[in-house]
């Protein structure tokens, strides 16, 4: 579980990812004020957030009401209305909120949000797309982090023509520019293996380095 310290947010939205946001948040410790316009959804996460209110957010008096501009953090995820979410984000963003993380629906939505000062703008069904693709793609790969359009860290199955193989005669580092970060075994990390630490089939190793090499690493010695 990841360490944070406890911060407040604001949720604005309880759809699917929404309300996935507000349930994580508060497993993660935080405190979680959500807001939406349906009665029900505000009923269903009660038991999930420290406070949920009915209401609409492009209300200026009602976001003022709950004392929007003191807090830090807030998540805009209304889904199909591109509008709302708009208004709200730029209500949001003139009454002083640091942190505005928007959904948006499409590119258009996006430019929007980005001209009138959107913090974050994130796009969870593309996002997931892409990387339900690319992991089905590639069954070496076990999960991974882009870091940016050109570096990734990738955790990659050993395959069974890696087995018994120390690091050093693999010479990866050397071979393909990447670096193992960490091994590994079922519940085990090692996190700094050694040179002669011998690979055994089912092991898992995180790499870090360019896509590129990632690849050749996989083409050529997975
Ligand atoms: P998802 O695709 O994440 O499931 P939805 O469109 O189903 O998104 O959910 C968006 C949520 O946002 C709905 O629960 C809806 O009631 C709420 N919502 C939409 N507009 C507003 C608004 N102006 N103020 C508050 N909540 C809103």
């Amino acid at each position: 579980e990841v360490l944070a310290t406890r911060k407040q947010f604001v949720v604005i939205g309880l759809g699917r990812f929404g309300g996935s946001v507000c349930k994580e948040l508060v497993k993660l410790g935080n405190e979680v004020l959500a807001i939406d316009r349906d009665d029900k959804k505000v009923n269903d996460y009660a038991k999930y957030t420290t406070h949920a209110v009915v209401g609409d957010s492009t209300d200026e008096n009602l976001l003022r009401s709950l004392g929007i501009r003191n807090f830090e953090n807030v998540v805009v995820a209304i889904g199909d209305n591109i509008q709302a979410s708009i208004l709200t984000t730029l209500l949001l963003k003139e009454s002083g909120v640091k942190n505005v993380c928007v959904k948006a629906k499409n590119d258009y939505h996006h430019k929007v949000l980005e001209k009138i000062g959107a913090d974050k703008i994130v796009h969870p069904e593309n996002d997931m797309g892409r990387r339900i693709a690319q992991q089905m793609s590639d069954e070496n790969v076990i999960d991974f982090i882009e870091l940016s359009d050109k570096y990734s860290i990738v955790e990659l199955l050993a395959s069974m023509k890696l087995e018994g193989k120390t690091l050093v005669e693999l010479n990866i580092r050397a071979s393909f520019g990447i670096t193992i970060l960490a091994i590994k075994q079922g519940e085990t990390i090692d996190i700094s293996p050694s040179p002669q630490y011998k690979i055994s089939n089912k092991d898992l190793l995180i790499v870090i380095g360019q896509n590129d090499d990632i690849k050749r690493f996989e083409d050529q010695v997975m």
